[in-house]
């Protein structure tokens, strides 16, 4: 028996790490690594020691005997991965899982005393950060959100129905009770604290602050009602509190989704599940009540390129075709769709769509009974068009450049770094500029996360960029860089205080969590989220149940 990844990988790499027999690959320091989609375990290597599961954050390892029958096809995708990898290929070198020779990037001096460190942001990227600072060094830190609840995308981005990738949560949720963390939740850098003075009482200020706005389609008609950003709607049915549940206006047969990324797949997703499987999730009460009274039955996902340039990853694509009671089709209107499908090679992500139908689609009906997502690939949206708010959405591509009617646009062409408040800003590229993690020109200050290299990569890639980050921060403690703070940690945690009284805390951020849990379990779910800022903070401050 062997173990397989599979499709929650997040490719954090906590899996290599524990390997006794380095049958897990790429490792960071191979070249595929950041490229690849997932990570694989060479089955003529692997001792079957479960390591890789028991650490895996997202529990994505399994025994190939055990995997269920969506994730079946993992065993021989894990076992590919090594063909033509043998000893003595090019790419593996002489012996693929040799160990190389340790490479120690860090070294601190032994009376290396504890830096103060401020992380703004609780998603993966900064709690990575935190993780690493806690784990290896003496660091104190100041754990900032804007919001008065921790998670960032595990919490707002992640779709319901991927608990597994969730879990990530859980291994940060660790760090929150840290002795060495102070965390203080609802505090807005820029609105309650400037970075001088979150600056001036701390070592170093690490900014893991995502990527808050969204790219546009820069179309006629983009801003009409009926047209939102992917974004507004992965917080909506997340029960993001800055998004109000009237948000989603599901009144239409249709949705067209515009993107061909893995966030333009969670959302076609969500809307066609049978939304008694979504009940098992912790999707917001307001969203799964939508979901049941909305007449959505057919999205239509718009690729500008092929199905073989997608920017969504084979695994999720894959996990589409065993979607319950949902048809795929694809959009036969162009031949290369066609043609890039039958000629794809079986690892490729455009072979998933080999058994799928496909048709030339007749926008000019109704969608036809029961369930489906429509791939179109080749096709561009040009135009949203209605009187006061979309009643469709003109395309390119053939037959005609067609009309495709609906009363949902979904814009899922990415995501977009804002600036930062006292930081420089790279309007080019939407990320503050830095050198290995060091804000350009700022000594003391640093970027981890979508704001330092964009907004791509999942949860796992995070970690290395965080390892990145905190060598640089811990060179230029090292090389005495850092400016000295005037103030002492007492001295912000009272700031904080003062500048807004409405902040949660770790054990308020426990009560939130207990009240979520105890709300899911009399509605028969896992959690029911709370969904705005005063109900968060209520329970944060151990007022819920007083306010019911
Ligand atoms: P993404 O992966 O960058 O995809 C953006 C998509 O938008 C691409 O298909 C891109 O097409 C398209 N696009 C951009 N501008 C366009 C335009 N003007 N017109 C038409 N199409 C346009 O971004 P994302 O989907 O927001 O995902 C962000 C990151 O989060 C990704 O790394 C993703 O894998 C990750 N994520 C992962 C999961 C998961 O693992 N389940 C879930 C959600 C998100 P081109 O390729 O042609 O530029």
């Amino acid at each position: 028996m062997t173990y397989a990844i599979t499709q929650t990988c997040c490719s954090d790499a906590t899996c290599v790490a524990v390997c006794p027999v380095n049958c897990i690959h790429p490792t960071p320091e191979e070249r595929d690594f950041g490229s690849t989609e997932m990570l694989h375990i060479d089955p003529k290597t692997c001792i079957d020691c479960g390591a890789c599961a028991d650490a895996c954050p997202v529990d994505a390892i399994f025994p190939v005997e055990d995997l269920p029958a969506a994730q079946r096809e993992y065993g021989p995708v894990n076992a590919a991965y090594y063909e033509g990898r043998e000893a003595g290929s090019v790419t593996a070198g002489p012996n693929f899982h040799a160990w190389g020779e340790p490479v120690f990037e860090r070294v601190l001096p032994s009376d290396f005393a504890p830096v103060r460190v401020a992380v703004v942001g609780t998603g993966p990227a900064g709690m990575y950060a935190v993780e690493d600072l806690l784990l290896h060094t003496g660091a104190e830190v100041t754990l900032i959100d804007r919001l008065p609840v921790a998670g960032g995308l595990i919490r707002y981005g992640v779709a319901p129905d991927h608990p597994s990738t969730k879990k990530a949560q859980d291994v940060f949720a660790r760090f929150h009770t840290h002795p060495r963390v102070r965390m203080h939740l609802g505090l807005e850098v820029g609105r309650d604290v400037t970075h001088r003075e979150l600056a001036a009482h701390h070592d170093a200020v690490v900014y893991a602050v995502g990527a808050g706005g969204d790219r546009r389609l820069s179309v006629p008609g983009e801003d009409l009602p009926g047209s939102l950003s992917a974004r507004t709607f992965v917080a909506w049915y997340n029960a993001h509190p800055e998004v109000a549940p009237d948000t989603v206006d599901l009144s239409s047969e249709r949705v067209v989704v515009v993107g061909n990324g893995n966030v333009a797949l969670d959302a076609a997703r969500v809307l066609v599940s049978d939304p008694d499987a979504l009940t098992g999730s912790d999707i917001a009460a307001h969203a799964l009540d939508a979901l049941r009274a909305s007449p959505v039955r057919e999205v239509v996902v718009l690729g500008r390129r092929g199905p073989g340039e997608a920017a969504y990853t084979r695994s999720e694509l894959l996990a589409l075709t065993h979607l319950p009671g949902v048809d795929l089709v694809v959009d036969d209107h162009d031949p290369r769709t066609g043609a890039a499908v039958d000629a794809a090679a079986p690892g490729d992500k455009a072979a998933v769509l080999r058994g799928v139908r496909r048709e030339a689609v007749d926008w000019s009906s109704a969608p036809p009974p029961g369930r489906r997502i429509v791939f179109r690939f080749h096709s561009e949206a040009v135009e949203a068009r209605g009187e006061g708010r979309v009643r469709s959405v003109r395309v390119t591509g053939g037959p005609g450049d067609p009309e495709i009617p609906t009363g949902l646009l979904l814009r899922a062409v990415g995501y977009r770094g804002l600036p930062v408040a006292g930081l420089p800003f790279d309007e080019a590229t939407c990320t503050v500029p830095h050198e290995g993690g060091r804000v350009t020109g700022e000594l003391g200050t640093y970027v981890v996360g979508w704001i330092k290299r964009g907004p791509s990569g999942g949860i796992g890639a995070n970690r290395t960029c965080a390892a990145e980050t905190v060598t640089t921060l811990l060179a230029d403690a090292v090389a005495g860089l850092l400016p000295t703070p005037e103030h002492g940690a007492k001295a912000f945690h009272r700031l904080a205080r003062r500048r807004n009284r409405h902040l949660v805390d770790a054990r308020g951020l426990a009560r939130i969590d207990r009240e979520e849990l105890s709300r899911g379990l009399r509605e028969g779910r896992p959690r029911v989220k709370l969904a705005t800022v005063p109900e968060l903070v209520a329970a944060g401050q151990g007022r819920a149940r007083a306010a019911r």
